[in-house]
């Protein structure tokens, strides 16, 4: 029986180290889902310090040659302000994040970070200083504390619990029998949607990135939780330059200019105002989720009548 077991165990703790590795790598690669294709220009230097001015150039790009997925993309996100890219499934607003991280270089056209091509500029320093809140952080199995100030190794404890006010999950945080010592991720606690999403901001806060993107989920939260979220994503995103790849319209209307993404073309830009009264694209997606949405709470409010 002994001999049976061992094997079975010995796998087992592989199995959970290699895990707890790959997760981390997950974290890294999670927003393009791809292996790492592209090398750092020999000499290249990092990122200079800077504002955070975000520029596409006449963005083309294809993940295969004989498909561009995206056909000359061309905006500009001034130190500080919000762009959110809305359009439909498989427009290519993902993968407009993915060229800023630099997963793949541009075929043509180029991608600018604070006037540095990002092509010139080493993949580590670029990546150091964009913050990403992920449509599903992958937590860690360790503390909370742990998850959070990955963000920044080397935090002090008050730095990770202002982060964590911040990001309002500090109270959530308090709670807990254990506290900030408390263990999550798979073998841990386990944290709901929102929760999770308030550590990842947490974490972003920390991280204090010149330039911040927003995946912003596609599962719906529930009302409550949302508006929570949206009051944290607002205070770590003020007077920082933001990219929002928004998959509903709730959490754009706020945003400096709208860019509407069609099979990888710009076809309407503005603001929510602007784009409301042109009566295109974005209108008429705004009035159906409009629709939806009241539709919803007609629902729940029949259901609590019953
Ligand atoms: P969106 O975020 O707007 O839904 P994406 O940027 O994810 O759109 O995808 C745009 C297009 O690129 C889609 O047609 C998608 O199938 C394709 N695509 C995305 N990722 C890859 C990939 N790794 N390899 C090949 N095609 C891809």
């Amino acid at each position: 029986l002994i001999q049976l077991y061992m094997p079975l165990n010995i796998l087992g703790f592989a199995y959970r180290e290699i895990k707890q590795g790959l997760t981390d790598m997950e974290e890294m690669f999670r927003l393009m889902r791809q292996p790492r294709e592209v090398e750092d220009a020999p000499g290249a230097p990092a990122l200079r310090p800077g504002p955070g001015e975000l520029v596409f150039e006449d963005v083309r790009f294809g993940y295969r040659p004989d498909r561009e997925i995206l056909k000359g993309v061309s905006f500009r996100v001034p130190p500080g302000r919000t762009l959110a890219i809305v359009g439909p499934t498989g427009a290519g607003k993902s993968t407009i994040s993915r060229l800023l991280f630099r997963f793949y270089d541009v075929t043509d056209g180029a991608v600018l970070v604070d006037g540095q091509d990002v092509r010139d500029v080493t993949q580590s320093s670029l990546r150091s200083a964009i913050g990403v809140v992920p449509q599903d952080t992958v937590l860690f199995n360790d503390t909370i504390r742990y998850n959070i100030a990955y963000g920044r190794p080397g935090a002090t404890d008050e730095e990770v619990v202002a982060a964590a006010k911040l990001a309002q999950v500090h109270d959530f945080v308090e709670r807990l029998p254990d506290g900030y010592r408390t263990m999550v991720g798979e073998r841990g606690l386990k944290l709901s949607g929102g929760e999770k999403q308030r550590v990842a901001i947490a974490r972003t806060i920390l991280k204090d990135p010149r330039i911040l993107v927003l995946d912003e989920a596609t599962s719906a939260l529930d009302t409550r939780t949302e508006q929570e979220i949206q009051a944290a994503l607002n205070r770590v995103s003020a007077n920082r330059t933001t990219l929002v790849i928004a998959h509903r319209l709730s959490t754009v209307v706020d945003a400096d200019e709208i860019i509407v993404l069609q099979d990888g073309t710009v076809v309407e830009r503005g603001n929510h105002g602007a784009l409301i009264g042109q009566g295109g694209l974005y209108a008429g997606m705004w009035q159906r989720q409009a629709q939806a949405v009241a539709a919803a709470e007609a629902a729940a409010a029949a259901q609590a009548a019953a």
